[in-house]
């Protein structure tokens, strides 16, 4: 789904957008608020882009202009890749299919060349060795030159094949990340979490999550605006992902200003010093304005860090470090719990 604001996020973002749409000479139409809705979500960073482009060059964002930012960045680019790949696939097959048919009749008929030479062989009637190994010599080099034609075709087709799987795995990766921060989204982690708990683990080795909230989030918005809360949330997914420590580790944006950290195979000990890395980090981040460059706000987050437990799933996991993440905003905030 494109859209995955709960409802009193989606009521906060409605409002955003009418101020922006009220301002500007588009109709106030479904089409002008998808691109609204979707730059004040900070869900589509290159529509953010264009339109502050636009803005900012005091361009009017008209009809036109709404219609322009629709095509180029609000059309699920996935499903349009994805078919675009299906498409090309289907007609590599084909070609590849003919071909191969091709090489399969020539060798049926060298085949027939072959029995009719065996037969002339056993039959030992010589007047008919001689036409019968002409005919099998121009067999053998048509064989030949199909066979080749099959492996040239199969040679180029293999390097589209591997061109387009790697657009589709990029799709599929893509679909799988925060586009704000480029980090894991929330159906990212969900994926890798159920591929930890479905893998049978040996009681030896320990595997962390950390569950991450900034403090006091909606007083940044409230007072810096919605675009620096933007980049105030891209600057805590940048901490993040530079704090991993081994490739297994992974950072995802769980929700709008919540952040987990899955951390497969590292000791409680460890997980909980690499929460506390970021906790720090995020503390000592200084964030700026683009104007004055004078700094204009720090954060803090607040988390829950725990460890996997014999009979967890994903709900008793989530439901126990959401308790810590809790006790921690409870306790003063700017600080992690152990659970
Ligand atoms: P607490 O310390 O208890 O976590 O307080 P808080 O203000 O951070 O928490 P609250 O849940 O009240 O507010 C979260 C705010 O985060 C509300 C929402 O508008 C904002 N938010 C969520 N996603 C985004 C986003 O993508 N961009 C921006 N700028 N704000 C967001
Ligand atoms: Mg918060
Ligand atoms: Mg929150």
């Amino acid at each position: 789904m494109r859209y995955t604001e709960a409802k009193d996020r989606s009521a906060e973002l409605l409002r955003l957008a009418l101020g922006r749409m009220g301002a500007q000479a588009a109709a106030l139409n479904p089409h002008t608020y998808a691109v609204w809705y979707e730059v004040v979500a900070g869900i589509n960073p290159p529509l953010q882009q264009a339109v502050a482009a636009l803005v900012d060059a005091g361009s009017a964002v008209d009809d036109e202009a709404v219609q322009r930012l629709l095509k180029a960045h609000v059309t699920p680019p996935d499903d349009e890749m994805l078919e675009r790949v299906g498409h090309q696939m289907q007609g590599l097959m084909a070609g590849l299919a003919q071909t191969a048919t091709q090489t399969g009749d020539r060798a049926g008929a060298f085949g027939v060349q072959l029995g009719d030479l065996a037969a002339a062989l056993k039959a030992q009637d010589t007047s008919q060795l001689s036409p019968r190994l002409v005919e099998l010599l121009e067999g053998a080099a048509a064989m030949r030159d199909a066979v080749s034609a099959l492996q040239g075709r199969l040679r180029a087709d293999q390097q589209e094949i591997e061109r387009l799987r790697g657009d589709l795995e990029r799709a599929r990766g893509e679909a799988l990340l925060d586009p704000l921060t480029g980090i894991l989204n929330r159906k990212g982690f969900d994926r890798l979490l159920q591929g930890l708990l479905a893998d049978p683990h040996d009681a030896g080795r320990s595997h962390g999550l950390v569950m991450l909230d900034i403090d006091h989030f909606k007083k940044v918005n409230d007072t810096h605006g919605h675009l620096v809360g933007d980049r105030v949330i891209q600057a805590v997914g940048q901490v993040l992902r530079t704090s991993l420590r081994s490739a297994a580790h992974a950072a995802a944006r769980y929700g709008g200003e919540e952040f987990a950290l899955l951390l497969p195979d590292t000791a409680p000990e460890d997980c909980l010093a690499l929460a506390e890395e970021v906790r720090q980090r995020t503390r000592a981040m200084r964030i700026r304005s683009r104007h004055t460059h004078e700094v204009v706000l720090t954060v803090s987050v607040s988390g829950g860090v725990t460890t996997l437990r014999p009979g967890d799933d994903a709900p008793t996991l989530l439901a126990r470090v959401d308790a810590a993440l809790y006790a921690s905003k409870h306790g003063g905030r700017d600080r992690l719990t152990r659970a």
